[in-house]
């Protein structure tokens, strides 16, 4: 059996930057309580080791039990500006660990908001990313995908600033982009998908053709991981978003002789290569006969 990496995977710079951010943090504040707000980064492996590093989870509803001793960190996808602000008067020592796109993407949207323009935001209104860029805006409208961007009712008199969620697939995006550029002039779009999530795109479009199977490997919550998975699953039936080895089934290996391997940008490499591991066990050993 031969295992196939893909080009581009992993950790991000964000998350590797909040990672760094929380352990600096446990170290420097070991007397205080430190909290994430929410979780860091979307994935169990990565929640366990801070758990371990004693930091609590703290969700945004129980903010109400913080003192002025307490340390925050914010996650990697920022929170509501309502939220910054309850930080703020609770006293506490903040730590935004909000990753530089999700700022740059907060800034574009006040800025565009204050000269005049409507904001259009593509994204998963679940999110919390989206959930913490659109509160920085005062009337944004919010769109899941090209299907419902085309029923905006677009007024020719306005002009329009349209923002994506960073994670958003570049493929779909561009289609609304192409779409805006033959029908509106009153439009401006602005690119705001990151570039670790484009190049993981473009990796996993490289890969999944190529084999019999591919494994994502990623947080089930995990909006970069879901993406993969989409995307794969459009060039291979055969692909599966698992959190970790326990989450794999060698029944899905039968017949399979080259496993494609990717992962979301907030997982670790350590769940990697333990999948890997029991992949070259399995075949090794014939376990669940020959892939
Ligand atoms: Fe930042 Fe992109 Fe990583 Fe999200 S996926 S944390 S936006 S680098």
């Amino acid at each position: 059996m031969e295992i196939l990496r893909a080009e581009k995977m992993g950790f991000c710079f964000g998350v590797k930057e909040a990672i760094k951010t929380a352990e600096q943090v446990s170290e420097e504040y070991c007397n205080s309580k430190i909290y994430i707000l929410g979780m860091l980064v979307h994935n169990k492996e990565v929640m366990k080791e801070m758990s371990e590093r004693g930091i609590l989870i703290l969700e945004e509803e129980n903010l109400e039990k913080l003192n002025s001793e307490d340390v925050v960190i914010v996650r990697a996808h920022g929170t509501t500006e309502e939220i910054y602000k309850k930080l703020k008067d609770k006293n506490v020592k903040i730590f935004d660990s909000a990753c530089v796109f999700v700022k740059k993407s907060r800034n574009l949207l006040k800025n565009k908001e204050e000269s005049g323009k409507k904001i259009i935001f593509v994204g998963d209104k679940e999110h919390p990313e989206v959930i913490g860029i659109i509160s920085h805006g005062k009337n944004v409208i919010t769109v899941a995908d090209f299907e419902e961007f085309k029923k905006i009712e677009i007024d020719k008199n306005i002009s329009y600033y349209v923002l994506a969620q960073t994670t958003l697939n570049k493929n779909s995006f561009n289609d609304i982009k192409e779409y805006i550029e033959k029908n509106y002039s009153n439009i401006e779009v602005g690119d705001t998908i990151c570039g670790a999530t484009y190049e993981r795109q473009k990796a996993v479009e490289k890969l999944a053709g190529i084999v019999d199977i591919m494994l994502i490997v990623g947080g089930y919550n995990s909006s970069n991981s879901k993406k993969l998975l989409n995307i794969s699953k459009q060039l291979n039936e055969k692909s599966y978003l698992i959190e970790t080895k326990e989450d794999l089934k060698m029944e899905w290996m039968k017949g399979c002789s080259k496993v494609g391997i990717t992962a979301g940008a907030s997982t670790p490499e350590k769940s990697i290569q333990e999948i890997e591991k029991l992949l070259k066990e399995e075949s090794r050993d014939g376990k669940h006969g020959k892939f």
